[in-house]
Parts: structure tokens; C-alpha cells; sequence
């Protein structure tokens, strides 16, 4: 049975439903989350993402507003009334970070960075724990592990994609984790499509599999200009993309 998360008194994940997270891959500044906060709030959703530190492959690459990027993002929640996602990277960010957001994301590149497991874990905190793109099935329960012995059990997994020899998507995304989750542990199950395909044309039919397949939700990267996008523009969608994802994907919903 897949434990339902509850994300402060109202919102939950693992309850049965499809949850849809939406956002940019980094918060920029203020009017690019307003923008997105105001367009995702037209369709009703309830959460929000945006990565203020941003761990990128190269570090000359824009690296987040850090802890300004938490601001903007808690101004937006406000306004809105989301639930927020966002990375931490630093295990000393862990507390202060707690005031801001609403679930701390674990990025891919840190799954196995145990001291920031064993931070979070003493917190109460919900986690959104992303798989390690050369993780086993198996090493990504056990990172999960590290977070609930310390007493943690707020833990929400995110399948991203990993590392193949196929180079045509960003990553391979390996959708047969979500039953072989389902199968092995309670935890509710999340499928990343932007950066499991890092193609905005297979983030719909990456997003339909996972409903179909059994996830608990979605996490997709969508921006008011991709093309502008201080990262991840090209996978990321525009306004007019993610409507009609989301529109699709209600429908088919409501058909099961
Ligand atoms: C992200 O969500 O923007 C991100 C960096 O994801 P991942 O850790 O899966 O690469
Ligand atoms: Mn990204």
C-alpha cells in the first residue's frame, strides 16, 4: 500500500490521485515565477517547482539565486497558495531551507551524498528523493533508507531517467522502476519526463506511460520563454505546450 504524504494540511501525495508538478528548472527572478505561478494557478495546480541552487554540469553555467530564489518562490506560494519543490544541495541549507519550501527535492547528483540524507532525515520535512542517474533500483531504496532511519518517513521517490549507451534522449527513462517500486517498498513514486527524455516531444507520451504505468505524479519543467531559459530551455515547455499536456492528461484520467 503506498503511503500517502501529506504536504502541509491540505495537499498530498500517494493518495491515489495524479499529481501534477510544474515549473521552471531554475527561478530566474521575480517576474518569471509570477508568470509561471499565475498561468499554473489558472489550471488549478497545486504545485510548484523551481531549482534555486542549481547543480550544473559545468561551473560556469548560471548556478540558482540560492537562498534569493527561496524568496521568490515563498512570495509566489503565498500568493497562490502552492506547495513548493525545490533542490538542496548543502546539508547546512537543510534548516533554513525548511522555512521557505515545502518539499526539499534531492537532485539526481546527490542521491547518494549521505550526509545530506541523514540531514533531511532529521527533519520531518517531505523529501522528493530523485534517483541517481547510474543508480540500481536497489541503491536508490537504500538511499531512502539513510533518510527514514534517522526518523524521517515524508519520502516521495522520483524516477529521472539514468545513463545509457542511447544517446538520442538525455537519459533512459527507466518507467519500469515505478511497479517494481510499487512492488518493493510504500514509498509514493514521481516520474521526472523533462529530464528522463530532455525532449519536449516525448514529455506527452513519457507522461501518459507513467500515468498508465502507475505513478503517482508528474514532475515537468515548463517556462514562459524556453528559448530564454537560463537552463534547461530546451526541454522545458512553453505555456501553450503544458495546457495542452495538462488538458490530455486530465481527460485520459478521467477515464480511468
Ligand atoms: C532538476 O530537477 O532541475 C534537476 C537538476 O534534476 P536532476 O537532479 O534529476 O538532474
Ligand atoms: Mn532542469
Amino acid at each position: 500500500m503506498t503511503k500517502v504524504i501529506n504536504i502541509g494540511n491540505e495537499a498530498k501525495i500517494g493518495d491515489g490521485s495524479f499529481s501534477i508538478i510544474g515549473g521552471p528548472c531554475a527561478v530566474e527572478n521575480y517576474a518569471q515565477m509570477e508568470k509561471v505561478g499565475c498561468f499554473l494557478n489558472s489550471l488549478n495546480i497545486k504545485f510548484l517547482r523551481g531549482g534555486a541552487f542549481k547543480p550544473r554540469t559545468s561551473p560556469n553555467s548560471f548556478q540558482g539565486l540560492g537562498f534569493e530564489g527561496f524568496k521568490i518562490l515563498k512570495e509566489i506560494k503565498e500568493k497562490y497558495d502552492f506547495k513548493v519543490v525545490s533542490e538542496v544541495m548543502d546539508p547546512r541549507d537543510v534548516e533554513k531551507a525548511s522555512e521557505y519550501i515545502d518539499i526539499i527535492q534531492i537532485g539526481s547528483r546527490n542521491m547518494q551524498n549521505y550526509v545530506l540524507l541523514k540531514e533531511i532525515g532529521k527533519t520531518e520535512k517531505p523529501v522528493l528523493l530523485k534517483r541517481g542517474m547510474s543508480s540500481t533500483i536497489k541503491e536508490w531504496i537504500m538511499a531512502a533508507e539513510y533518510i527514514k532511519k534517522e526518523g524521517n518517513e515524508n519520502i516521495i521517490l522520483c524516477e529521472r531517467g539514468i545513463r545509457t549507451f542511447e544517446d538520442y534522449s538525455r537519459n533512459t527513462l527507466d518507467l519500469v522502476s515505478v511497479p517494481i517500486i510499487k512492488s518493493k517498498t510504500d514509498y509514493p513514486i514521481l516520474v521526472d519526463p523533462s529530464h528522463g527524455t530532455g525532449r519536449k516531444e516525448l514529455i506527452l507520451p513519457a507522461t501518459k506511460a507513467a500515468l498508465a504505468i502507475g505513478a503517482d505524479g508528474v514532475i515537468i519543467e515548463v517556462h514562459p520563454e524556453p528559448s530564454k531559459a537560463l537552463s534547461d530551455g530546451f526541454q522545458s515547455l512553453d505555456f501553450s505546450q503544458f495546457k495542452s499536456l495538462f488538458n490530455e492528461i486530465k481527460k485520459i484520467n478521467e477515464l480511468v
